[in-house]
């Protein structure tokens, strides 16, 4: 029996950035669970797998509790030596993945190791999805395919051990503005995209500044926020722009339709009269908080701590629609995923496996 510890070097040192096939995580997790146990089902896309699987219980029932993960990670600097051979200092695990969220993976591998799990009387269920990082596409497609029912449901990412019972959605778009190009000697033969983008960009202000009037005191901020993050244009600084590009992106609060803000978005673009092009490429939904808070207020007395909300999209967006009652939860801080140097506090593992095998005790007695 590997300890959480064990397990997390173990996951760490099988590289599984989203660019690359899940499967030697997927393989990994199940070498660790007796097949007599768990019943496993696969649902494959391309090179990746997403994975259920549910205790093997002698009452056919929908699982009571769905522990969900997801198996790749953002890509890492190669300069970065502790990326996939993880080390241990100073009371953290270092390495990708450590804390996004491979971490709260070796915690439920670990916590149902020490469970004599075909004694629980309600079924419990682990899933496994791919490509979270870029879009939650195997949690969608799990979702289409309506993979699982299970009334509690926790989705692993690092929340410091804190419930997290709601979280902001996640949409994205272009805005292709085109003008015409000329020598810059004679403007007057072209027409600048760029001059055009920036009335655009003004205009994209003050539609964040109608998305902040519609408040959900949860959240901090308490409003959808809008960003422009990106912009190209122009080819040469002698020559009239024919072409910018912008890049726009909005987290919409639970309560306020993330359809909103692009609808807004057209709106300001018909009124200036520019030729501009938006192209909405992604719309992930708020986490609305479900109807129930019991799996939150468990977990909130076992970690002692009260439950809040998050701004960044996670695949309890898409997976809550298939249960009763979703939370977030897990240990390290997202604060120090996505960068080199991601790690997550060894005792917070420990506790994760404790608290985890409580509320399946729990739930699944
Ligand atoms: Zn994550």
């Amino acid at each position: 029996m590997k300890s959480e510890v064990d397990l997390l070097l173990d996951l760490v040192a099988i590289p599984s950035v989203s660019s690359m096939s899940n499967r030697p995580v997927i393989d990994y997790a199940l070498r660790q669970l007796d097949p007599k146990a768990w019943a496993t089902k696969v649902y494959p896309y391309g090179e990746k797998i997403n994975l259920v699987t549910v205790t093997r219980s002698p009452v056919k029932r929908a699982p009571e509790l769905a522990l969900v993960c997801h198996t790749d990670t953002v890509p890492f600097d190669p300069a970065w030596p502790e990326a996939v051979n993880p080390r241990i200092r100073a009371g953290k695990l270092y390495g990708r993945g450590s804390c996004d969220v491979k971490g709260f993976l070796a915690c439920v591998l670990a916590a149902v190791s020490q469970i004599d799990v075909g004694r629980l009387s309600k079924p419990l269920a682990i899933v496994l999805t791919a490509d979270e990082e870029i879009g939650c596409i195997g949690a969608k497609f799990l979702a289409r395919k309506k993979a699982i029912r299970a009334r509690y449901a926790i989705i692993g990412e690092p929340t410091g051990l804190r419930p997290v019972r709601a979280g902001k959605g996640y949409a994205l778009g272009e805005i292709v503005v085109r003008g015409k190009e000329a020598h810059s000697a004679f403007p007057s033969r072209g027409h600048s995209a760029i001059y055009d983008a920036a009335r655009v960009i003004a205009r994209l202000e003050q539609v964040a500044k109608k998305l902040a009037t519609r408040k959900n005191k949860d959240f901090d901020p308490p409003y959808t926020t809008l960003n422009v993050g990106l912009i190209r244009g122009g080819t040469a600084k002698n020559i009239v722009p024919g072409e910018c590009r912008i890049t726009v992106e909005w987290r919409p609060v639970p309560g306020d339709d993330a359809t909103r803000a692009a609808v807004l978005i057209q709106e300001e673009l018909a009124r200036l009269g520019v030729d501009a092009r938006f192209q909405v490429q992604r719309m992930d939904p708020p986490f609305d908080p479900s109807p129930t808070e019991e799996l939150a207020t468990l977990v909130e007395s076992l970690s002692r701590s009260s439950s809040t909300t998050v701004a960044f999209g996670t695949e309890a967006a898409h997976l809550r629609s298939l249960t009763t009652e979703t939370i977030v939860f897990g240990p390290g801080n997202m604060e120090t995923a996505h960068k080199s140097g991601e790690c997550v506090p060894v005792r917070e593992l420990s506790r994760s496996v404790a608290l985890l095998k409580t509320v399946i005790k729990t739930l699944c007695a």
